[in-house]
Order: C-alpha cells, then sequence, then structure tokens
C-alpha cells in the first residue's frame, strides 16, 4: 500500500501507538497539542514545494508563518507560547542572508509574544525545510481541547473562511491574524466546551471535536462567513485560516459574544447526537453527510 492511497490521517493511525504510556502524559497524540503538567507542546513543519514555493513567499514571511502556526495550536488550546526550538534544512547552496531573514521572520513573532528560542536543529538538505517544535503554559483549569463538546451546544468560529484556498494558498503573512488574546479569552472564560484551530479546515475541524468528543455535528454552510472571493465549498474545507472552532452551550452564547467584543464571530454550526454523524445544512435546505474533506498530505 502507498502512502498516496493511506493519506496523513491514515498514516498517523498506522504509528499513532505509543510502545510505553507514561502517566505524567495528560494528553498524548490527537490533539492541537501534548500536554504534560502544565507544558503544552506541539510541532509543525513546512516544507519547500509543498507548503510554500520560494518564487512566491519571502524568507521573512516563511519564518514569522512557521512559528504562526505552532502558536495557533497552542492557542486552540487555551495556553501562552513560551519556548521554542527551531530545525531547519536547506541546500548548501541557499544565501546566508536568506536564511538570515528568515530568522527575522522568526524573531519578529518571537519578540512580539515573548516566545525565547531554546534550541532547534541544522541540517543540509536538497529542499528548505523549516520545523518548529513549540512550548507553553496553560493553567490546567484553562485548558480546552477537542474533547468536551456536547448535544445542544453551538459551534462557533471567529473570522473568515476560504480566503487562502481563493487566493490559491499564497503564504503571506499579512493574511492571518493571531487569535491568541481571543483563545485566552474564551479559555479564561470557561464558557466553552471544546477548542480547535481550522488548520485543515472548517468541516475537518468540526469532524476532529466531533471524533474527540463522540458526538455529531450539523453545520449551517449559509452562515459561514466567507472571505472575499471565496467559495461555499473553500470556505467549508480549504484550510489554512488559523480561526479558532469552539462549541459553547447555548445559554452562554452571549455572555461569550460579550466577552470577545469586537471580534468577528459566527455560529456555524450545533452539536448533535453521534448516530446522526456529522452534516452540512446546505443553502436548498438540505443535509449532506461528511466523512472528509479538507487538505490531507499525500492524497
Ligand atoms: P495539527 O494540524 O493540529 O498540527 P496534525 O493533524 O498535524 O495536527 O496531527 C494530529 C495529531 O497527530 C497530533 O496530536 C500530532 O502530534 C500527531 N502526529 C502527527 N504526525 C505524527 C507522527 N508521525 N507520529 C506521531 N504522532 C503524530
Ligand atoms: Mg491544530
Amino acid at each position: 500500500v502507498k502512502l498516496s492511497q493511506l493519506g496523513e490521517f491514515g498514516l498517523i493511525e498506522l504509528v499513532k501507538k505509543t510502545p510505553a504510556k507514561r502517566k505524567d502524559t495528560s494528553l498524548g497524540i490527537g490533539d492541537d497539542c501534548a500536554l504534560i503538567g502544565d507544558l503544552l507542546i506541539t510541532t509543525d513543519t513546512l516544507v519547500e514545494n509543498t507548503h510554500f514555493r520560494l518564487k512566491k513567499t519571502s524568507f521573512f514571511d516563511l519564518g514569522y508563518y512557521s512559528l504562526f502556526i505552532n502558536v495557533s495550536d497552542i492557542a486552540a488550546m487555551g495556553g501562552e507560547p513560551t519556548h521554542a526550538f527551531v530545525t531547519i534544512g536547506a541546500p548548501g547552496k541557499t544565501n546566508v542572508k536568506s536564511i538570515q531573514q528568515l530568522y527575522k521572520g522568526i524573531n519578529a513573532l518571537a519578540r512580539k509574544l515573548k516566545i525565547d528560542i531554546a534550541g532547534g536543529d541544522t541540517v543540509s538538505s536538497s529542499k528548505l525545510i523549516v520545523s518548529i517544535t513549540l512550548l507553553g503554559k496553560v493553567e490546567k483549569k484553562h485548558l480546552l481541547t477537542r474533547a468536551g463538546a456536547r448535544i445542544g451546544d453551538m459551534i462557533l468560529a471567529t473570522g473568515e473562511f476560504g480566503g487562502p484556498a481563493a487566493r490559491n494558498y499564497e503564504l503571506g503573512i499579512t493574511n492571518y491574524e493571531l487569535r491568541l488574546k481571543e483563545s485566552g479569552i474564551i479559555a479564561k472564560s470557561k464558557l466553552a466546551t471544546s477548542m480547535i484551530d481550522s488548520s485543515d479546515g472548517l468541516v475537518r475541524s468540526v469532524l476532529e471535536i466531533c471524533k474527540s468528543s463522540k458526538v455529531g455535528a450539523l453545520i449551517y454552510s449559509s452562515e459561514v462567513p466567507r472571505s472575499k472571493g471565496a467559495t461555499v465549498k473553500q470556505a467549508l474545507h480549504g484550510g489554512e485560516e488559523y480561526e479558532l472552532v469552539f462549541t459553547v452551550p447555548a445559554k452562554n452564547i452571549s455572555k461569550i459574544k460579550r466577552k470577545l467584543g469586537k471580534t468577528k464571530l459566527s455560529i456555524v454550526g450545533e452539536i448533535r447526537t453521534r448516530s446522526k454523524g456529522v452534516g452540512v445544512l446546505n443553502e436548498r435546505g438540505r443535509i449532506e453527510a461528511v466523512k472528509a474533506g479538507g487538505f490531507e498530505h499525500f492524497k
């Protein structure tokens, strides 16, 4: 069997059984971050010609974005980023200046968020690779995972969807808003029951919440705010938006809206019983069942 048949998620399923389950691992594989004590850990990698093209992306943007996507995962659990490990793989012919530019991008965000670059690794490689492991901290009482959504909860999302897909996924830091402040507010409010970042698309995010929470969901496609130029399909499945998708009991909706103030917030669906599965209420009022969707490596 080839990886292209199995796909990214199939492969993770295949390899995810850990040989030694430790008691201090509160959360292992399966959420935006792992949790060990009050320490959150996440890692994300960007590979030339898979995630970006050097012709279209500046080294500065690439650096900034590589840290940004990791911060998004820490934020999705209600945490704050603290320390980063940066691994660079690059061909020998790469200009030193380019890598310095890449670091300027990483450092710009790290400075802003007070993230300490505490280590990493440097290797030669046929393609440019940036891989960051980010640590963060969270108070247990504020932790939000993908599990915890309950029947009767509404599904909320910050921002708009489909923009990167409509723009053909051109990397550019100006396209992304960091939802760290909002995630902190949501986590500390204790009004939400689960949260995820929408990196693999809105529908995929809801599927992940449903899988972890053992529930079903109905997504209202006409309520999903679309970025300029995005189709409904792009908004539902596009991905790379890094918005927060979270569930809130219906009675807490007005409270959370008030707490989030000016942030664009939409009710994009509701949690329902697991036996009903995950469906999308389309613009013609029909419910379509969904199984997958969103970006998946190898496929
Ligand atoms: P995200 O999109 O939030 O970064 P991923 O979809 O990349 O998350 O990963 C889903 C889960 O699978 C995470 O818990 C991640 O740590 C884990 N994971 C991904 N790849 C591997 C791997 N090769 N080995 C073990 N765990 C993995
Ligand atoms: Mg994530």
